[in-house]
């Protein structure tokens, strides 16, 4: 099971109380996964799609409870050969109902002497906060797509108008901090989001609480190893440092042992001189503890420089 199929199965469970939301509901998922057809008397018929059998029984119930009707669930395979997995059709073969329906949601409106279909949203049914949610539930059960946290964040609804994504876009940035985009992609238009934390906003809208801790634990493992690798790489960096810093003082060590001037040193510096010529990659404080006596990181530094300086004043 994907991501997004556990989202829309949590989504489909969940009958919205209010018959306002009900309606504002069953309107976004008929934009975005209904289609007219011809009815047997000749009329309008309606099809509502989805590839998930939860949201299909979802809606049926729906259309139930809003408008009494009694839609057909077909079970078939998708027109498109190249999509795996069936597609769920609920069909309203009853001309008076599919007119009824797409009335009451406001996809089609009485124009002068015939119907026009509505490009965007109404407004209408977007009156309340709750609305605005169940229409954004629809729609995203409807033609929403998102991506497995693992992989990354992306969430968006396809539309086949503009005007429709553009509705959409606003709808959802009408929330705090959404940011929603719109984009084109062969001839369609996408509303998309590709922040993490304002996915997880959108669970929360839409009502998708058992997949938002989901996320957010995704969200937490994976800058927790973000934070770690970050650590590795610091701490990587510090070791190469050290290991350059080491190749220096080996040179110059190495540079006076060739002249055969270690023994010019003074004692310390030389047991110091000898203790690095024998251990290349030993840190600065291991040095010092394998020092006779032992002494400090600061110590076996200060010595090391000491040598580069008498290197340097004899080059
Ligand atoms: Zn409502």
């Amino acid at each position: 099971m994907s991501f997004a199929s556990d989202v829309k199965n949590e989504l489909a469970r969940a009958m919205p109380d209010k018959q306002c939301c009900r309606l504002a509901e069953l309107a976004g998922f008929l934009r975005a996964g209904g289609a007219f057809g011809r009815a047997k008397d000749g009329g309008c018929a309606l099809t509502l799609s989805t590839e998930n059998p939860a949201v299909a029984r979802h809606y049926k119930k729906l259309l139930k409870e809003c408008f009494g009707t009694n839609s057909n669930l077909f079970v078939g395979n998708h027109a498109n050969f190249r999509k795996k997995g069936h597609l769920y059709e609920l069909c309203i073969d009853e001309s008076a109902d599919a007119e009824h329906i797409l009335r009451e949601t406001r996809v089609i409106r009485a124009g002068d002497g015939r119907d026009i279909i509505n490009e965007g949203i109404c407004d209408e049914l977007l009156k309340t906060r709750c609305c605005r949610r169940a229409y954004l539930r629809g729609a995203f059960l409807g033609a929403g797509a998102l991506s497995d946290p693992e992989k990354g964040y992306h969430l968006e609804i396809v539309c086949d108008s503009e005007v429709m994504a553009g509705d959409l876009k606003r709808l959802f940035n009408g929330f705090a901090d959404i940011r929603a985009k719109v984009t084109s992609r062969r001839g369609r238009f996408a509303v998309y989001i590709k922040n993490s934390g304002r996915i997880a906003d959108i669970l929360n809208i839409l009502g998708a609480h058992g997949q938002l801790l989901k996320l957010e634990n995704v969200r937490i493992l994976k800058e927790l190893k973000n934070r770690t690798n970050r650590i590795n790489n610091c701490d990587n960096a510090n070791l190469d440092k050290s290991l350059r810093a080491a190749e220096g003082q080996l040179g110059v060590i190495a540079w006076l042992r060739d002249g055969d001037a270690l023994s010019s040193l003074p004692a310390k510096l030389r047991a110091t001189a000898l203790l690095r010529l024998a251990n290349p990659e030993a840190s600065l404080s291991e040095l010092g503890e394998m020092s006779k006596p032992p002494i400090s990181k600061s110590a076996v530094h200060h010595r090391l420089k000491r040598i580069e300086e008498i290197v340097a004043k004899r080059r």
